[in-house]
């Protein structure tokens, strides 16, 4: 055995683990290519390195596995993020659907509650002048009864005018609150009835549709009068807005507990963010 021989055995350890330098390790290659003795030896040497290592693999795995554990538990996490991610974005969108169709609803249920309100004046309006004719007694004021009649041609049939005196004083009581839907007084009673063409004299039959008459009485007088047929579906829909329409908050209901939701999944997505934040560099 050289001299070389000994450095170079020195060596062969760090040269399996690849520590050596250049320079040693070209060293230690022309050696080898030239002795027989150590190349034998670094050979044995690589055999017992790769039992070696083979031994060490399921030691590592074992080590690994807390780890693959963690990172299991923090790739679940980020998928969940994910999934509040896109659960938030569709909420949104909903909700937004919601709103905008909502407020759509409303627009349409404030024109028609202005609708209903000029037709509630115009019953208020009808039996103050119609009252304000009649408060001269003595005769009835038939040109002025006319005149007003002509005001509201387009929705009227006829316009009566009866003496408290032949009516229920229940009913009169009733009629005193302010215009009131009233199954018609039979007209026969009438003192006066004004139609397109002035004063009716002939046998009226009334409508029998429950919201086409309006009555009010005071102490004296009672004023009656009825829609015209084709003026009867704005005046139904006018009483159903009137007494069935929905509130605005019944109009927002959806879009309200959708904002709610929204907002719950937001939350949940910015914790979860959050939480996995810390660790998201170190999984990708
Ligand atoms: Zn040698």
């Amino acid at each position: 055995m050289k001299n070389e021989c000994y450095i170079v055995r020195d060596l062969l350890p760090s040269y399996i683990d690849q520590l050596c330098s250049e320079e040693s390790s070209r060293f230690i290659e022309q050696h080898i290519a030239t002795c027989e003795q150590c190349a034998e030896l670094l050979n044995q040497m690589r055999v017992e390195f790769d039992i070696q290592e083979q031994s060490e693999i399921p030691a590592r795995i074992e080590q690994k596995k807390p780890f693959q554990k963690i990172a299991h538990f923090f790739n679940a996490q980020k998928n969940f993020t994910k999934f509040l991610s896109i659960f938030f974005w569709v909420a949104l969108i909903v909700t937004i659907g919601f709103f905008i169709y909502s407020l759509n609803v409303l627009s349409e249920l404030n024109d028609e509650r202005e609708k209903t309100q000029v037709i509630e004046q115009q019953k208020q309006d009808i039996m103050e002048k119609t009252f304000s004719v009649l408060s001269t007694p003595v005769t009835i004021d038939e040109i002025a009864l006319q005149a007003i009649f002509q005001e509201y041609s387009g929705q009227l049939e006829q316009l009566a005018v009866f003496s408290t005196e032949n009516i229920d004083e229940d009913d009169v009581i009733y009629l005193q609150e302010g215009p009131k839907n009233f199954f018609p007084i039979d007209y026969s009673q009438a003192e006066l009835i004004i139609g397109e063409n002035g004063k009716i004299i002939e046998t009226i039959i009334p409508n029998d549709y429950d919201i086409g008459t309006v009555a009010m009485a005071n102490d004296q007088w009672i004023v009656q009068y009825e829609y015209q047929e084709s003026y009867l579906e704005t005046i139904e829909n006018a009483h159903q807005i009137k007494h069935y329409a929905p509130s605005n908050w019944t109009v927002f209901q959806l879009p309200i507990v959708f904002i709610i939701i929204t907002a719950f999944i937001l939350g949940g997505w910015l914790i979860q963010k959050r939480i996995t934040k810390p660790v998201e560099n170190i999984l990708d």
